[in-house]
């Protein structure tokens, strides 16, 4: 059985992401989604949030299921038994980060292949980052995210008008 673990922040959980995971799912047999804490992005979202927004978008794909970790991708990827890490690639820009990463984790446990896939073009430039930033500037999100996640960006953005 392959095992896969496809790790990120998920900061919410974009179509982008999305993709990947369903293209993910059909090369192993069984596909980790690990959201971090990663408190060094300031997330929008805490973990259970982000966590359920993966699990909602995920409940029809066969295979896919959402866990946390907080600890090195290396040692939670081989606890989950995967032999792969997925990652998505976008432009050039995500390029240079995701080679030294995959770099180091090779030396850490060359035993894990770290594997880049493409979103669809259409969905390649979309980035959470910017999902909040247009958010917070009243725009509209539902071409970049499920109408679930949108809901909840929309409720966070309009509480932290209040604050
Ligand atoms: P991290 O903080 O680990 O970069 P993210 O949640 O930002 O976590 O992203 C997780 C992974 O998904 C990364 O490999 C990132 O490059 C990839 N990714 C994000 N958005 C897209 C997209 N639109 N197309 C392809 N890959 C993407």
């Amino acid at each position: 059985m392959r095992i896969g673990v496809y790790p990120g922040t998920f900061d919410p959980i974009t179509l982008g992401h999305l993709d990947i995971i369903k293209r993910g799912a059909r090369l192993v047999d069984r596909l980790v989604i690990g959201v971090t804490t990663n408190p060094a992005k300031s997330p929008m979202f805490d973990l259970d949030e982000r966590v359920a927004m993966v699990e909602q978008a995920i409940s029809d794909i066969a295979g896919a299921s959402v866990v946390t970790f907080d600890a090195l991708l290396m040692d939670f990827a081989a606890e989950q038994g995967a032999s792969v890490i997925l990652r998505g690639l976008r432009a050039v820009a995500d390029f240079e980060y995701e080679y030294q990463m995959a770099g180091m984790n090779q030396q850490l446990n060359d035993e894990i292949e770290t594997v880049f896939l493409m979103a669809d073009v259409s969905l390649q430039p979309i980035a959470s980052r910017l999902v909040k930033e247009i958010a917070r500037y009243g725009g509209p999100i539902d071409k970049f995210v499920t109408p679930e996640v949108a809901t909840r960006v929309a409720a966070k953005v309009a509480g932290e008008g209040r604050r």
